[in-house]
Order: structure tokens, then C-alpha cells, then sequence
């Protein structure tokens, strides 16, 4: 038994800030999966129903409309929701379908957009705004896009792609300016953890989980964008709130469930697609002190890689799939590999791996 808060069939958010935005992903090529193919797998969809507690003892969850469920082994997926900026309580926020429906009529017939936060979906949604003629200014506190992430020459050269493309885009914003009647705020997600910490699972900026999503409670497991859980091959726990990790961590999660036990090592991945570039990063967003670039920077194809101590902790492709998808793999073999060898285009990564 599947229940979700939402009115819809489960879908694949991604869109909501790409495709779906732009008007080339139809809301029928949102969804997971065909409806009939629940009922086909046997899973029963319970949607529009929101769980207020999860009653470990007795082993029910209470529904806010007054129903209960009772389960034998339980999954917490309650995923990220948007960070909430005081002040903005009634500005536009992007996380579910209605949301995107919203912000894509504004963006249609609205003559201007503010959009608070430079980071994934922040740009993501500037650059479809672009896209479609709409004004947009786009206010940051740091001194760059998505800095945290990809560090001040990445950020620097996505500023100057945004800028290129009309984004009035400010940056080292103390103070936010009046804003145009549109407003979104896109300042980065949170874990929703509220049930699993009313329940006392462990909860530390994620619930915490181990590398099969179990808890310590047992019959009790968490996936997704909502759990802090262990790496066996980072060696720490992490948490992750991207698109294939939720879904691979979710299979191996499910695995764990049916009583199948390996576990999830694999190393996070995730895209991005503002204008015509791709961007692609393989890591787990660890701190680094070394940055080594394989191509041209700036014109792409060319990729970034982050070293830790001599180490490859991650990498950031732009419109170079190939690099990042191979890197990977040497990531998740922790197979040794230089700086020449991961500055030089003419050496293929794969051959790190025999
Ligand atoms: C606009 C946008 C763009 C994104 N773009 C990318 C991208 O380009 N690449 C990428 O890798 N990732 C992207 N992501 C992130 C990706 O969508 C998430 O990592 C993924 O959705 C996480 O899946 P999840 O199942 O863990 O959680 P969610 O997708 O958040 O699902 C959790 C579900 O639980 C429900 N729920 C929560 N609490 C309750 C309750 N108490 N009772 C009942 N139901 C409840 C929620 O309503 C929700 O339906 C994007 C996210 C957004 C919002």
C-alpha cells in the first residue's frame, strides 16, 4: 500500500523546473508509471491521504482524515519539502505539480519574475523563463551560482551563461530589493522528518538510516530524499536529494523490506539542464581542495574534477555525459587514477578500471 499527500499519481518532479515549465513535457509524461500498472503489481494506491503519525508500537499509521492503517513492515518516504524564507510565507514555492501549473501560467503572461536563490531549480527556472520571453532577476547571497556545490569557476561560468542569456542576475545579496508581483523563492530543500521524529526514529538532518534503510526500530525502514544513511563506500552518512539516488537507494530500500540484503554503495549522480547545456555531477557534494578540468573550460564538452588529499570525491560535467558517466564507475571501483590521466581527453577512463 502506497499513501501519498498528493492528489496525483506519483511523478517525476524533475520536470516540474525543465521540461514541463517549458511546455515540451506534457503532464501525461510526468508520471512514474501507467495507472494500471499499480494494480498490476499489486501496489494500492492510496492517494490525497496524509499520514499524522506513525504508531510504532501498535504498528498503525493514523490518516488525518481519521482512518488508520495497519502495517507489518513500514517504508517513511516522505521526501524534501522547500525551504520556507521568512517574510515570503505567500510567495511562489516549486515542489509539487500545482506549483509548476502556477509558475507556468505566470511565466506565460507575466512581464516580470523574481526568483530568490541561484541554485538548481532557481536557474533551472530562470533559464525557462528566458526561454520564454519573461523578464527575470535572480537574488543570491552567495557570490556565486550554486557555489557550494561546483566552486566559484563552475559557478563563475554559469553566472556568465545566465547573464548571456538576459538573467539580471545579483549576487551577494544582503538585502532583498522590492520585488516584482512575482516572486519565487527557491532557497533549497528540507527533509521532511517530523513524523519519523515525532515517532523518536533518530533524525539528524535526514532520518537516519543504515546502508539497507533500516532504522533501529524493526520493520521500520526510510528512503529517499528524507534519509541520512550510510555509505559503505564514502564511509560516512549522507544525505541526497537527487532524483536517481531516491530511486536506486528506494530499490535497494524495498529489497531490504522483502528480506534481500545488499546494500546501496552506489555513488550519487544527478542532472541539470539550463538552455542547451547539460550539466551532469557524480559525488556526494564532500568538500574538496584540488579542482582539475578536462577540456576546454568554458566551452564545452569539458568536466571538472574534485580531489580530496589526492582523492576523487566527485565531478561536474557540462554537455560531456560520457567523462561523467565513466568517472563513476572508476569512483565506485576506487580505482586509482592521476591528474594527467584525468586532464587528458585522449585517456579513456574505462581503461582505469582493468
Ligand atoms: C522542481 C524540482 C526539480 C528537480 N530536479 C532534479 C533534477 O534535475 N535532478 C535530480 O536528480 N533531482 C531533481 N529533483 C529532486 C528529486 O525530484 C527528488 O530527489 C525526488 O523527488 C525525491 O524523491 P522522494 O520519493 O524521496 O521524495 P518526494 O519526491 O519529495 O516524495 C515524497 C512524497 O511523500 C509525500 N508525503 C510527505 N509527507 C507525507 C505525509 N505525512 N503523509 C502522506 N504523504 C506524505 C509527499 O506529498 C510526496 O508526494 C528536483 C526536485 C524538484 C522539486
Amino acid at each position: 500500500m502506497l499513501v501519498g499527500a498528493e492528489h496525483d499519481a506519483p511523478y517525476e518532479r524533475p520536470h516540474l523546473s525543465k521540461g514541463f515549465l517549458l511546455g515540451t513535457v506534457p503532464r501525461d509524461r510526468l508520471r512514474l508509471r501507467p495507472p494500471d500498472q499499480y494494480r498490476e503489481l499489486g501496489v494500492e494506491l492510496v492517494l490525497g491521504e496524509r499520514v499524522v503519525e506513525l504508531r510504532l508500537e501498535d504498528r498503525v499509521v493514523m490518516l488525518e482524515g481519521g482512518g488508520t492503517i495497519a502495517w507489518d513492515r513500514l517504508c517513511v518516504a516522505t521526501g524534501s519539502d522547500a525551504r520556507r524564507l521568512d517574510g515570503f510565507e505567500h510567495a511562489l514555492y516549486l515542489r509539487e505539480l500545482p506549483e509548476a501549473e502556477t509558475l507556468q501560467g505566470l511565466i506565460e503572461s507575466s512581464a516580470g519574475l523574481d526568483v530568490i536563490g541561484a541554485g538548481f531549480i532557481g536557474c533551472e527556472v530562470a533559464a525557462v523563463a528566458r526561454q520564454k520571453g519573461c523578464a527575470v532577476r535572480v537574488h543570491e547571497a552567495l557570490q556565486q551560482p550554486l557555489l557550494r556545490v561546483l566552486g566559484p569557476e563552475l559557478g563563475d561560468y554559469l553566472a556568465g551563461v545566465h547573464r548571456a542569456h538576459g538573467v539580471d542576475l545579483r549576487v551577494n545579496v544582503k538585502s532583498l530589493p522590492n520585488m516584482a508581483e512575482h516572486v519565487l523563492v527557491a532557497v533549497g530543500s528540507e527533509p521532511r522528518t517530523i513524523l519519523a521524529q515525532e515517532a523518536g526514529l533518530p533524525v539528524d538532518g535526514g532520518i537516519v538510516v543504515d546502508e539497507r534503510g533500516r532504522t533501529p526500530v524493526e520493520g521500520v525502514f526510510a528512503a529517499g530524499d528524507a534519509t541520512r544513511f550510510w555509505h559503505p563506500l564514502l564511509q560516512t552518512r549522507i544525505r541526497v536529494e537527487h532524483f536517481q539516488t531516491a530511486q536506486r537507494q528506494g530499490f535497494v530500500v524495498g529489497r531490504a523490506m522483502a528480506g534481500m540484503a545488499e546494500p546501496y554503495r552506489e555513488v550519487p549522480w544527478f542532472w541539470s539542464d539550463q538552455y542547451d547545456l547539460n550539466l551532469q555531477y557524480v559525488g556526494a557534494g564532500l568538500t574538496w581542495d584540488e579542482t582539475i578540468t578536462r577540456g576546454d573550460f568554458g566551452k564545452p564538452p569539458f568536466t571538472v574534477f574534485y580531489r580530496q588529499g589526492g582523492r576523487l570525491v566527485g565531478a561536474a560535467g557540462i554537455n560531456d555525459h560520457h567523462t561523467v558517466a565513466r568517472v563513476r564507475r572508476v569512483m565506485e571501483a576506487r580505482a586509482p587514477v592521476t591528474a594527467p590521466q584525468l586532464e587528458d581527453p585522449g585517456f579513456d577512463l574505462r581503461s582505469a578500471l582493468a
